[in-house]
């Protein structure tokens, strides 16, 4: 099995409902150690997602990525909202034309989407963000299809990949965006990016569960 363009438009409604019902707590990670505003940022711009999806829900999965990335750059804000809005455009890239997804379509959007976000904020591995919870899916992914995987089994590696990615920002000194004005003190608090992110690549594998 692949993934449909109607299973894409349904993770992209799985990640909205995530981020909808857990936007005070990504708030409350956010007054940790930033301004308190990532869950309502990420929350304003997925509601704004899911008004725009049916107006895109017949074309090719590139165009429907692309159309998020530029609806959450214009709705969003903050840093997240750049880094997300190029996560999902340069997706949208790799994807042009297709109406459905492989396992190595998958893994090459999320490069691509991945690759964004590095060139756009710059952070590293280990600088406490979204990209330390993105990086394991990834070579999650890759050790899953090297390996022969289903795209389910892949996908549930990933999604627990990013998970443990998510749990290892906690002890980091944040070196990027607000967070890392604390310095030293932001040790000890998850990154509120890369929780989002978790959820991202959780509803993936929930939602394309049976995909094989
Ligand atoms: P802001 O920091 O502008 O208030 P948000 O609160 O919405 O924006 O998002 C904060 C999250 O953005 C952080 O938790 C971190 O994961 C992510 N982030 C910030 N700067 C960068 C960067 N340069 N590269 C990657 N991710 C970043
Ligand atoms: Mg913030």
């Amino acid at each position: 099995m692949t993934i449909s363009r109607d299973a894409v438009l349904d993770w992209l409604e799985a990640f909205a409902a995530a981020i909808n019902e857990n936007a005070a707590y990504l708030t409350q990670l956010d007054s940790d150690i930033g301004d308190g505003d990532h869950g309502a940022n990420m929350n304003r711009g997925m509601q704004a997602v899911l008004t725009i999806l049916p107006g895109v829900a017949d074309k090719d999965i590139g165009s429907i990525f692309k159309t998020v990335g530029m609806k959450l750059v214009s709705t969003v804000g903050g840093a997240s909202g750049p880094l997300y809005g190029t996560f999902f455009m340069q997706m949208g890239n790799a994807t042009a034309d297709k109406m459905e997804l492989t396992l190595d379509d998958w893994i090459a959007a999320m490069q691509a989407g991945y690759d964004g976000v590095v060139m756009r904020g710059k952070a590293q591995i280990g600088d406490k963000t979204m990209v330390d919870a993105l990086s394991p899916a990834l070579t999650a992914l890759k050790t899953q299809r090297d390996a022969g995987a289903f795209i389910s089994d892949a996908l549930r590696a990933a999604a627990d990949a990013t998970k443990q990615g998510m749990e290892a920002t906690i002890p980091l000194i944040a070196r990027k965006g607000r967070a890392s004005y604390l310095g030293e003190r932001s040790v000890g608090h998850q990154d509120p990016g890369a929780t989002s992110s978790w959820y991202l690549m959780r509803t993936a594998a929930e939602t394309w569960g049976k995909a094989r």
